[in-house]
């Protein structure tokens, strides 16, 4: 027998991994591909997972989240009950489209963007409208407003962006807002932002405090390190974050994910050296990928991306064989994450030859 699985489902491309990483000739073996933190949890962190162990293991986890839940509320300056939970911040985008999106539905995003937008779109039944960045990568926030009809429930906006590092600035994302009809909700996935150095860029939170119709996704996966542990959260209105409880998934959020995100809160300070670190080897990174000749795009996350099109299979194979696992999207470009100062060298002392093979491509396949 054979079962009839929803309809749309085979448009649904199941989500890829970042791949593991290959192992080069001098033993070097980076993972590049997740935008994962290269450091290990600080000790207080540990300290606290391992405390919160023994006793967390038979037992459900707290889904009301108190202490967490107080101690963001307290750091954000928002009211408790306007922060929502969830397995990661993927879970929670998907809580998201599924309070407010239904079948036939809309969600926007811009493209390219998070990989895992169009999966959890679909998955709810509701129509992807992607729309295309700008030449510059970024989004074009314009062309985003135009494409708005009666049926778009959600705006997700990924700054910055993955896979390209993009940003929006403040005044871009206010003149964005005021042409968005008020009965649309405007995601500002913000992933990325603690690598964001750039003053122009704009912050979620200033943003839900002065308009309706935002909400703000984060995550302690990426700057935090704790992306083994899946704890993400949204900032909404009330109204909103009742709705998302609702279709949250129950018990997602283990009591060793809390208790490592509360250790996390308590030792910011120690987690900006780090961050400050990252931000610092990204630019290096970018610095010396441009000055090799790849095409790098300015990025203010933890990650550079390389619009290498038609050479894209050429340069990743340059990445494997000095043992680099980055993100390879087939005809379109590289994400490369930023990790340790040793794995970041790697990435470098191959640029030369990454821009040979993609040189190579581009001259034989001619003038257009
Ligand atoms: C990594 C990422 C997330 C969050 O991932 P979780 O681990 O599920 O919290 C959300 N949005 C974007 C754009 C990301 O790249």
């Amino acid at each position: 027998m054979s079962f009839s699985f929803r309809p749309g489902l085979e448009q649904v491309a199941a989500y890829t991994p970042g791949k593991p990483a290959p192992v080069g000739a001098d033993g070097l073996s980076a993972k590049l591909s997740s935008n994962e933190n290269p450091n290990d949890p600080l000790p207080s962190v540990i300290d606290a997972i391992v405390k919160t162990f023994p006793t967390s293991v038979n037992r459900y986890p707290n889904m009301a989240t108190p202490e967490l839940s107080e101690a963001l509320a307290a750091r954000l300056g928002v009211d408790a009950q306007s922060l929502v939970f969830g397995s990661g911040s993927v879970e929670v985008a998907s809580q998201l489209i599924h309070a407010l999106a239904g079948p036939g539905d809309e969600v926007m995003y811009a493209w390219r963007s998070f990989e895992a937008y169009p999966i959890l779109v679909r998955a709810a039944g509701a129509v992807p409208l992607e729309v295309p960045l700008d030449a510059e990568l970024r989004h074009d926030l314009d062309a985003m407003a135009d494409a708005i009809t009666e049926r778009t429930k959600l705006v997700f906006v990924c700054t910055p962006n993955n896979p390209t590092g993009a940003t929006v600035t403040t005044n871009e994302l206010d003149r964005f807002m005021q042409r968005v009809p008020k009965h649309v909700l405007v995601v500002i996935d913000e992933a990325y932002v603690h690598f964001d150095v750039d003053p122009k860029s704009p912050t979620g939170l200033d943003f839900f405090a002065r308009y309706e119709n935002v909400a703000v996704l984060h995550t302690f996966s990426k700057a935090y390190g704790l992306a083994g542990l899946r704890v993400g959260y949204a900032i909404a209105r009330p109204d909103v974050a009742e709705a998302l409880r609702k279709v949250a998934l129950p018990f997602g959020v283990t009591d060793l994910a809390q208790s490592a995100a509360v250790a996390s809160l308590a030792a910011e300070a120690e987690l900006q050296v780090r961050i400050d670190t990252i931000v610092e080897e990204r630019d290096r990174v970018y610095a010396a990928l441009k000055s090799a000749g790849l095409p790098v795009f300015p990025s203010q996350a933890n990650f550079v991306w390389l619009e290498a099109g038609e050479s894209t299979e050429a340069v990743n194979e340059v990445f494997r064989a000095r043992g680099v696992s980055v993100r390879a999207f087939a005809g379109s470009g590289l994400r490369i994450s930023i990790g340790s100062a040793i794995e970041n060298d790697a990435v470098i002392e191959v640029a030369g030859l990454a821009a040979a093979a993609h040189m190579n491509i581009q001259t034989n396949r001619g003038p257009q």
